[in-house]
């Protein structure tokens, strides 16, 4: 008997499989990994082999039959993989497979297909039939004609020659074409922004000892993880790149992670220009044909090199040998819904279970990765360019006429407009102004469904909630008390665009946040334009730190650089350093050189001075004493448990009783800290529970079967209830 355990995939919790299926015949073919329809009650629902046996608790008599297989299969690997998520993340096996299967599977709706298409081919026969010009009707004769120049679809010649299909399959039983169905694959659109260097350049000192040692480990076909940490400008991406084709050269397969595939065209488009059709770009501005047929190129084998975001990281390839994670510091590697997965260690785990080397990359790494990690580090930057000065101008001091932008920024600015070159500016938050002010009566305009004020948009002429997107007219008159001096105060990147296109003209001002980027290809369009000019200032939200690669910028400002630093949040200092530290590396890339201007509240506070030094070492050691002294991690392990509800009463109810019981379930190691409350967003009361832990697996697991089984209480009905592991 051929039995196999089916987990089926659908978010009900009350179906929690395996469920055992009877393997007939006809689906010899099953494996672990296959995706099946099966009867389930008198539904048929979609579900995943997780595991074949021999054997079955359920008696022969009641074992049904799946009903038929559905897609490709995933592989053995990625299935014990969707396992550990589920548990890792506190997820259920439906969602944390659901990473692992082609796209367009099993969500219930439309399943992607692969695009197949007929190819017409002419035969020698049918050249000798042309040449005759005998017993031919004229759309036959035309559509024999087109087809001397190579082969074609049949919606290609019914174009040129007007013969339908009912023509071509007479010529096809007449042996004068043939006809064969071929898969098309649609390929995503080239991510190449700017200039592509297709041959490697002559590696520096540094980045061929790098290369040397990541071979070694990739020679030896041992699990090993390396910190790259290299400064913005060192090189990364080619150590990145010499990595990957030994471990192609090798006979093994890569991943390359890298943040957001919006922000970061430049990186991937020079992986494609340098490995071609062997890379599959797996990414989420795809269309779900593309995304469908790259996964199936990397589950084939026909590419090799999975370049992509965080999910990425489930790339279908066999005979893993490296992974690369680019700027790993970036916060998008962690997903923030359910599974709460983290790019970064599910990519450690994937390079343990498979034996390859992980690298991680980055100028400013994360203070976990610092202490856990092997360093192999490029100091300087290629070509020998120092590292731009930084000042930071303490506007604390400042005359609070002088409005957003300083007085010495400007003239920093106005030296680059002389010079004809090139400038980033960042301010991160979007919109005009992040208040508006009745003068008269002190009434601020704050979001009905959230506890937070309302974002002026001038653009659209809008108050935008920048949690829920809530939108009104913005106003022209108090509703209170009738006043009608409304004050802005405050700024955003409107605002700064504005001011900087009437104080820097002719200069032309771009904008890159969330506003001006929607849709596919939104920031590849601000950053080409920006790329394009001679002589600009490229204003926005963080986006602009990301690792973009202009060397005629020589000037980048960072206004409110402590902005950061206002959130009550233990990685407030670590963001900081590595926002200003990631904006300054986008100065002076180039022969001109370049400064780095830093405006802040805050001059004192440690990450903004060794972001002013280029002092990572210096940062992270701090931040892992502050850290060790306060029990966070890389000390601890934190698991992070929200609720939401409507009803304030309930949500407290609840909470106080996740509170208790969770309590009671964990290790000594562990404890628990809250319920605490949160601001109110999406017109749902929040609260919050913190969880610390020196013994991560058993608090983990303990939280997980707790909640569990808490839900199904009826407490918890409307209530939502978040875990989420590893909180950013
Ligand atoms: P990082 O990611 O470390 O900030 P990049 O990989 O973006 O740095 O490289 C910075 C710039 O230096 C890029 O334009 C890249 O093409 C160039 N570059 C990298 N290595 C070399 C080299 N060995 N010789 C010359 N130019 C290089
Ligand atoms: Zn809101």
């Amino acid at each position: 008997m051929s039995i196999a355990r089916v987990e089926p995939l659908t978010t009900a919790r009350a179906l929690r499989g395996p469920f055992d299926y009877l393997i007939p015949e006809r689906l010899a073919e099953i494996g672990v990994g296959t995706v099946l329809e099966v009867p389930f009650g008198h539904r048929r629902i979609p579900g995943v082999v997780v595991e074949l046996a021999e054997t079955s608790d359920v008696p022969p008599g009641k074992l049904a039959e799946p009903v038929r297989v559905l897609g490709t299969a995933t592989t053995p690997e990625l299935i014990e993989l969707g396992a550990w998520i589920a548990r890792e993340y506190c997820s259920t096996p439906a969602r944390g497979l659901g990473l692992m299967l082609p796209p367009g599977t099993g969500t219930g709706g439309q399943r992607t297909r692969a695009r197949i298409e007929t190819m017409n081919r002419i035969t020698p026969d049918g050249r000798e039939a042309i040449e005759d010009g005998s017993r031919l009707g004229t759309r036959q004769a035309g559509a024999l004609r087109s087809l001397l120049e190579g082969e074609m679809t049949g919606k290609a010649i019914f174009q040129r020659a007007g013969a339908d299909s009912s023509t071509l399959k007479r010529l096809a039983a007449r042996g004068l074409i043939e006809r064969e169905q071929i898969r098309v694959r649609r390929r995503p659109g080239s991510a190449v922004v700017g200039t592509a260097a297709i041959e490697a350049p002559a590696l520096t000192g540094d980045q061929s000892a790098a290369v040397k040692r990541l071979n070694a480990a990739l020679q030896a076909g041992q699990s090993e993880e390396y910190l790259l940490a290299g400064v913005t400008g060192s090189g990364k991406t080619e150590v990145y790149l010499a990595a990957v084709e030994q471990a192609l050269a090798l006979g093994r397969t890569a991943i390359v992670l890298v943040p957001e595939i919006g922000l970061t065209p430049q990186a991937v488009g020079r992986f494609e220009a340098r490995l071609g059709d062997r890379v599959a770009v797996l990414h989420s501005a795809l269309s779900a044909g593309q995304r469908y047929d790259e996964w199936q190129r990397l589950r084939s084998g026909e590419a090799t090199v999975c370049v992509g975001p965080r999910s990425a990281v489930f790339a279908p390839v066999e005979n893993l040998g490296l992974i690369v994670v680019d700027e790993e510091h970036d916060p998008s590697y962690k997903q923030e819904s359910d599974p709460r997965y983290d790019a970064r260690s599910v990519a450690r785990r994937r390079a343990t279970e498979n034996e390859a080397l992980l690298v991680l990359g980055t100028a400013t790494p994360r203070p976990e990765t610092w202490q856990e990690l092997e360093r192999i580090e490029l100091p300087d930057r290629v070509d020998g360019l120092c590292m731009p000065p930084v000042e930071v101008i303490d506007m604390r001091e400042a005359d609070p006429r002088v409005g957003p932008i300083h007085p010495g920024t400007l003239k920093a600015l106005e030296q680059v407009r002389a010079e004809g070159g090139k400038a980033i500016v960042m301010i991160n938050r979007r919109g005009f102004a992040p208040w508006l002010i009745c003068r008269t009566c002190g009434q601020h305009w704050g979001c009905p469904n959230c506890d937070v004020s309302l974002i002026v948009h001038r653009e659209s002429g809008q108050l935008i909630c920048h949690h829920c997107n809530h939108a009104e007219t913005l106003p022209r008159q108090c509703g209170d008390c009738g006043g009608t001096t409304l004050a802005q105060t405050g700024a955003g990147t409107q605002r700064i665009e504005r001011l900087l296109v009437e104080a820097m003209a002719p200069m032309e001002v771009f904008r890159l946040d969330a506003d001006t980027s929607s849709g596919p290809g939104g920031h590849g369009r601000v950053l080409g334009a920006f790329d394009r000019s001679t002589s600009a200032i490229l204003v926005g939200t963080q986006m602009v730190a990301k690792g973009h690669d202009f060397p005629e910028v020589t000037l980048s400002v960072i206004l409110d650089a402590d902005a950061t630093l206002r959130f009550p949040d233990f990685r407030a200092e670590e963001r900081t350093f590595s926002l200003v530290t990631q904006l300054a590396g986008r100065s002076g890339r180039g022969a001109a050189g370049g400064r780095v201007i830093v405006q802040t509240l805050a001059p004192q506070a440690a990450s903004i001075k060794a972001a002013a030094e280029h002092d990572s070492p210096g940062f992270l050691a701090g931040e892992l004493e502050r850290r060790l002294l306060l029990g966070y991690p890389p000390y601890s392990s934190l698991i992070r448990i929200q609720l939401a509800a409507e009803d304030e009463a309930a949500v407290d109810r609840a909470a106080a009783i996740v509170a208790d019981r969770v309590a009671a379930a964990l290790p000594d190691e562990a404890s628990l800290l809250g319920p605490a409350p949160m601001f109110r967003a999406r017109n749902r009361f929040r609260r919050r529970l913190l969880i610390k832990s020196t013994a991560r697996e058993q608090t983990v697991a303990a939280v997980h079967s707790e909640t569990e089984a808490m839900l199904l209480d009826k407490v918890f009905r409307g209530i939502v209830l978040s875990i989420d592991v590893d909180p950013q």
